[in-house]
C-alpha cells in the first residue's frame, strides 16, 4: 500500500494568499501540500486500490490525526508525507529522511525526469518535526516530500512557494503510484 499523508490542519485563523507568474505567497503550511496531494487524486491518475490518501488533523499539536493512520500502517507499506519544506534548493522539491536504500532506488528510478533535493535527514532549517516522525515506527519504507517554501516561518507568516513546485509534486506522486509494482519488485 502507499499512504499519502498531508496535514489539513493549520496555525492560521484567516486566509492570506496572493499569486503572480511564478509564486504562491501567503500562508501555505500545509494548504500547500494538501493543495498538490487533491491536484494529483482529481488528475483520476491514482485510481488504483493500493493507494490510500490522508488529510490529517492535530499534526500542529500532537500528531493526533497521524497515530490514529500510524495503527493502519504495515511494514511493507510505502509512506509519504506532503508538507512544506524551509531547506534551501534550486530545485522543484526535496525528499527528506529518506533513510531506506529501497526507497531511495525507487525513487532515483521513478523520478528521473524530475528536478529535487534527496537527503537521508532533514536539513529543514524551520522545523524537522513532521509526520514521518510517528510513520517510522511502523515501516523503514518513507519519506516526506516537502514542497519548498522561502521568505520566512512558514508556522508564522507568509512566505512563497513556486507554482511549478506544487504541479511537479503532483506530478511525482502520481509516477510514484503508477509504479507501485516496480516497488514491490525492490522490496523482493
Ligand atoms: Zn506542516
Amino acid at each position: 500500500m502507499v499512504f499519502i499523508s498531508a496535514h489539513s490542519d493549520t496555525n492560521y485563523k484567516h486566509v492570506k494568499l496572493k499569486k503572480d507568474n511564478e509564486f504562491y505567497i501567503g500562508h501555505l503550511d500545509n494548504y500547500v501540500g494538501v493543495y498538490s496531494v487533491m491536484k494529483a487524486y482529481f488528475s483520476g491518475e491514482l485510481g488504483h486500490k493500493h493507494v490510500r490518501i490522508e488529510l490529517t488533523y492535530g499534526e500542529e499539536t500532537d500528531f493526533e490525526g497521524a497515530l490514529e493512520v500510524a495503527e493502519e500502517i504495515e511494514h511493507n507499506d510505502l509512506v509519504i508525507v506532503v508538507d512544506v519544506t524551509a531547506t534551501p534548493t534550486k530545485k522543484d522539491f526535496v525528499i527528506e529522511k529518506c533513510v531506506s536504500p529501497i526507497v531511495q532506488h525507487f525513487i532515483k528510478d521513478v523520478l528521473k525526469n524530475y528536478e529535487y533535493d534527496l537527503y537521508g535527514d532533514c536539513p529543514d532549517p524551520v522545523s524537522n518535526l513532521d509526520e514521518v516522525e510517528i510513520y517510522k515506527n511502523k515501516t523503514k519504507h518513507y519519506f516526506s516530500l516537502g514542497l519548498p517554501c522561502e521568505g520566512g516561518d512558514y508556522n508564522l507568516e507568509a512566505v512563497r512557494c513556486k507554482i511549478k513546485s506544487v504541479d511537479k509534486v503532483s506530478m511525482a506522486l502520481i509516477d510514484i503510484c503508477k509504479n507501485y509494482d516496480h516497488f514491490i519488485k525492490l522490496l523482493n
